[in-house]
């Protein structure tokens, strides 16, 4: 059996230097960080820029006419580790065209409950629709509102763009589409709200139209 300290003798109740300088040095951090200038982010009434490739939530980007660049590929759902996004494609027609091609997204939601802001979705999307702006204000009291749905995640309409549906107006083709010059994306001037069709603010980021980063 080990000897058991006899806790009521001298040399056991003497101070041990190795903790009394432990104590020193614990108390030394305390009394410097006292003295050092206090660094406080007054969020949220003051609002802090993020770094700028930071992945906030996602835009559904335009076509410079203002069809939507998004062809319910569901490429994005299928790539997304967390099962966040859902889409249900739907066909254009002649009369009714909302994107060039065939398809287009008639329903696309993405579930910020579930989202961990990976980028993988905007790796996978062919078209370049979707991409990841620098707004991280997502937070609600329900979980409903977390449920981002199309036309809050649309991009603003910018000068120049008309709301879809309406016919192709940058060819006779989707081929014109996907040419450098026609994705242009900052020669239309400032968006004439920085409200999306939902009514939700977007910071100056998610209204860079085109600017990807993944
Ligand atoms: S960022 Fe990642 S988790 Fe979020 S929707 Fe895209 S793929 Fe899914
Ligand atoms: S956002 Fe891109 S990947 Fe997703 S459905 Fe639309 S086109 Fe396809």
């Amino acid at each position: 059996m080990a000897d058991t300290p006899d806790v009521h003798s001298e040399a056991y109740n003497e101070p041990n230097p190795s903790s009394l300088l432990g104590f020193a040095k614990g108390f030394g951090l305390t009394f410097e960080t006292m003295f050092r200038k206090v660094y406080t982010q007054q969020y949220p009434f003051d609002f802090y820029p993020t770094q700028p490739r930071y992945h906030g939530r996602h835009v559904l980007n335009r076509h410079p006419d203002g069809l939507e660049k998004c062809i319910g590929c569901e490429l994005c759902a299928w790539a997304c580790p967390a099962d966040a996004i859902y889409v249900e494609g739907g066909d254009n027609t002649d009369e009714e065209r909302y994107s060039p091609g065939e398809r287009y997204a008639q329903v696309y939601q993405i579930n910020y409950l579930r989202c961990i802001f990976c980028g993988l979705c905007v790796e996978a999307c062919p078209t370049r629709s979707l991409t990841m702006s620098n707004e991280y204000e997502l937070a609600g009291d329900n979980r409903q509102d977390l449920i981002y749905t199309k036309e809050q995640l649309m991009a603003p309409l910018l000068p120049g763009m008309e709301a879809p549906p309406h016919p192709m107006r940058l060819g006779s083709d989707e081929q014109a589409y996907y040419t450098v010059r026609s994705q242009e994306p900052f020669s239309q001037g400032e968006p004439q709200s920085t409200a999306n069709v939902a009514g939700k603010p977007l910071t100056t980021r998610a209204i860079e139209v085109g600017g990807h980063h993944g």
